[in-house]
């Protein structure tokens, strides 16, 4: 036997392990059926041109392998266009169905001598002639074949998707190869070819198998095991047969068996593992659609909060203003009553003007629109100037607030005054809100290559699992201590941002609660930015 007549048989047990590998892939699953029929389908083809060359001689025997072939054959356009329309989403059931049933129809033919009838021998081997049957045929698996093929191609075009695209070009060009190998019918019209249509067999397997494993068509490591078990399998059962004597079958069949469980044990948990895979894939662009959902409602709530406090601004700033200008009298003399009631209300505005900036400001931090104004300052003004105003405040409360500076002279600092000023501001206001009783000492001090500015209470103080926490949005730990006090918890997070966006940073230092804190920004002497 030489290479030529092995050709088909090495295309035939490839086509056929590569069909059952894929659909034990997926049994379930349409693609990898319909995939199996058109391999079955082609594997009849090969294995019967096997036969039907080895029979050439014998002519009942040659024309029994021919019509052998056609078995398969007959099939292939109903499975290749099956195969084409689940591809491709294209639901075309119904000519599915007319395609199978078209199949059967010509099925039948064969069983007469209207399809093929006698034999046609020539220089490699032999086929059956056509007859009328047969020329139908060959028009409509033309159709088709051209229709297959083009819907592939359009749903390449079509597609966006980068994976799919290359997917369906792989597909059209296995298809391609299976279209050259059918120029096999030529001998039946009495036409002499060398059988090279079989080797079309084989690339097409071949373009499908690099398809599965560059592009999971199927699932590549289950393909790869299976066949393997399989190549397993049939090496056993070869030794079986090959066996010489009893004892060595025995041996060899209770190898096989062994081999047949232990085959069958490892691809189910190479399908397990696919499977949990697969399920871990699906749940990851679930949370990846999720995460992208939050983003998107996380961005709706700050263009909300943004909104929001503009709005509240202006007639808050409206209320503040009237309350202070008749404060003042302009509007005349006012009773005590009405002036403690004005001054509340002026009070409680002044307290929601700053709680809707630290708003704004927490927005603008989120959405990046924060934006800096860096110049040279003083920054030891900037901190008396903040601990001058609050003074009154302190000593309304029965608190001590104190300056202490150390000799050394701080250089001027490039920052933002503004928003260094509102850390300031906000560290000390903390500290009278939090201190019940006692003193507030603040102090400015250059240590090494930076400027520290602490504000140190005898409040409430923060145990050590808060210290990080009251850095985080709306974040409050204080508050039942802190009745009637207003705030947003933002505070602290706007302070930390704005440090941060000056190479500088905040933290606390507090031996726990009601043993005080120290509140500490740091700033690089050398701001880069
Ligand atoms: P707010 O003061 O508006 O609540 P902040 O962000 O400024 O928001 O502060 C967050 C929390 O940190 C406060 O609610 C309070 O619990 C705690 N805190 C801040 N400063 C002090 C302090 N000096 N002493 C004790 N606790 C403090």
């Amino acid at each position: 036997m030489d290479i030529i007549s092995f050709l088909p048989l090495i295309s035939a047990i490839f086509v056929f392990l590569i069909g059952i590998a894929i659909l034990l892939a997926n049994y379930r699953s349409s693609i990898n059926l319909t995939f199996f029929l058109f391999s079955l389908a082609v594997f009849l083809w090969f294995l019967g041109t096997f036969f039907l060359f080895q029979n050439c001689g014998d002519k009942a025997a040659a024309i029994f392998w021919d019509k052998f072939i056609y078995f398969g054959v007959i099939f292939i356009p109903a499975t290749l266009f099956h195969f084409s329309v689940i591809f491709t989403k294209n639901h075309k059931q119904k000519y599915v169905i007319l395609n199978y049933l078209i199949s059967f129809i010509f099925l039948g033919f064969l069983f007469t001598p209207y399809f093929v009838n006698d034999l046609f021998i020539y220089e490699y081997g032999c086929h059956t002639v056509a007859n009328f049957g047969h020329n139908l045929f060959l028009i409509y698996f033309g159709i088709v074949l051209l229709m297959s093929h083009l819907s592939i191609y359009k749903s390449y075009k079509k597609s966006k998707d980068l994976n799919l695209k290359k997917e369906a070009r792989l597909i059209f060009v296995a298809f391609l190869a299976l279209t050259i190998g059918s120029l096999a019918f030529l001998p039946a019209y009495k036409i002499t070819i060398f059988p090279s249509p079989y080797l079309a067999g084989i690339i097409s397997v071949i373009v499908l198998a690099y398809g599965i494993g560059k592009y999971q068509l199927f699932n590549v490591k289950v393909i790869a095991t299976e066949l393997l078990i399989f190549i397993i399998w049939l090496a056993s059962l070869v030794k079986i047969l090959l066996a010489k004597n009893s004892t060595e079958r025995i041996f060899e069949g209770s190898l096989f068996i062994f081999v047949i469980i232990f085959g069958i044990l490892i691809i189910r948990s190479v399908l397990n593992e696919v499977k949990r895979k697969e399920e871990m894939e699906k749940l990851s662009r679930k949370l990846a659609a999720a995460n992208a959902r939050l983003k998107e409602l996380d961005k709706l709530k700050s263009d909300f909060v943004s909104i929001a406090s503009h709005q509240l601004r202006s007639p808050l700033t409206v209320i503040k203003g009237y309350g202070s200008m008749i404060l003042e009298g302009s509007f005349g003399e006012i009773s005590k009553d009405v002036k403690n009631a004005v001054d509340k209300i002026y009070q409680s505005s002044e307290r929601l003007i700053s709680f809707v900036n630290d708003l704004l400001d927490a927005s603008r931090i989120e959405r990046g629109k924060m934006e800096y104004n860096f110049e040279k300052a003083d920054i030891f003004e900037i901190v008396s100037s903040v601990v001058e105003e609050f003074q009154l405040a302190a000593k309304k409360k029965g608190l001590i607030l104190e300056l202490e500076k150390e000799i050394i002279q701080i250089p001027p600092l490039k920052l933002d005054a503004n928003k260094i000023r509102q850390i300031i501001l906000n560290f000390i206001d903390n500290a009278i809100k939090y201190t019940p009783r006692g003193n507030i000492n603040v102090n400015v001090l250059k240590i090494g290559e930076r400027v520290e500015i602490k504000v140190k209470d005898t409040g409430l103080g923060i145990d050590k699992k808060d210290q990080e926490k009251i850095f985080d949005q709306f974040m409050r730990i204080n508050g039942k201590d802190t009745a009637g006090s207003i705030g947003a918890g933002l505070g602290l997070y706007v302070a930390r941002q704005i440090a941060r966006a000056h190479g500088g940073e905040v933290f606390v230092e507090s031996e726990g609660q009601g043993r005080g804190s120290t509140f500490i920004l740091k700033l690089p002497i050398e701001n880069k930015k």
